[in-house]
């Protein structure tokens, strides 16, 4: 198994780090061609209007939407609102992959940065500690996508549409590696085995 990590900018170093420790192969991606032997992506979380001018410029957008409509891709942060379909009325390239809306900075300046614990059903009974930086909320969500966890007041910040996941938080700045582990399951589903 073998998963990319969208290296354009922002957190993607801790991310390789958090598949090494799983004994994942994992691979940055600046190029198209360095997606053709993968089995999952992960867009970190970091500037999406970066990230998405970034991809512009080194003609990934197309080859990125190929295989988000084909392979597991999961987007944190950043990465979440470059997966999303909506994003309101901001002008900046995305992948529009996911059938969310999502609104940036959802937060607004006073709170940009905190941390909380989440229950995530998905990941057993044990509370997922999150970081949010500057994060996004999903405002709304396509009957195929499955809300897999909520702020106390009710907003939605990670989710899953089948082979694709997107979480609002950083999960690759602590120490919990369930996520991960989460995601490389989505993956492992995925790939056919080889004849
Ligand atoms: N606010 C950033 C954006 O709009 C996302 C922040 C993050 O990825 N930590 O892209």
């Amino acid at each position: 198994m073998k998963i990319g990590v969208l290296a354009l900018q922002g957190a993607f170093i801790e991310h390789s780090k958090m598949l090494a420790r799983l004994g994942v192969k994992a691979v940055d991606v600046r190029l198209p061609h360095q997606l053709a032997d993968l089995d999952g992506l992960i867009i970190p979380g970091g500037e999406s209007t970066t990230i998405g001018k970034l991809a512009s410029a080194y003609g990934l957008v197309k080859p990125l939407r190929q295989f988000a409509a084909a392979k597991p891709t999961w987007g944190t942060c950043a990465g979440m609102i470059f997966l999303a379909k909506d994003i309101g009325s901001q002008q900046q390239p995305i992948l529009g992959s996911m059938d969310i809306a999502v609104d940036r900075n959802a937060f607004g300046r006073q709170i940009d940065s905190f941390e909380t614990d989440l229950a995530i059903a998905e990941l057993g009974a044990l509370p997922f500690h999150a970081v949010f930086i500057r994060a996004p909320v999903v405002k709304a969500v396509a009957s195929s996508v499955a809300v897999l966890a909520r702020l106390a007041d009710g907003r939605i910040v990670a989710v899953r549409q089948q082979r694709l996941l997107a979480t609002a938080f950083h999960p690759e700045l602590t120490d919990d590696l369930r996520l991960h582990e989460y995601f490389c399951g989505i993956v492992k589903c995925t790939i056919k085995p080889h004849a």
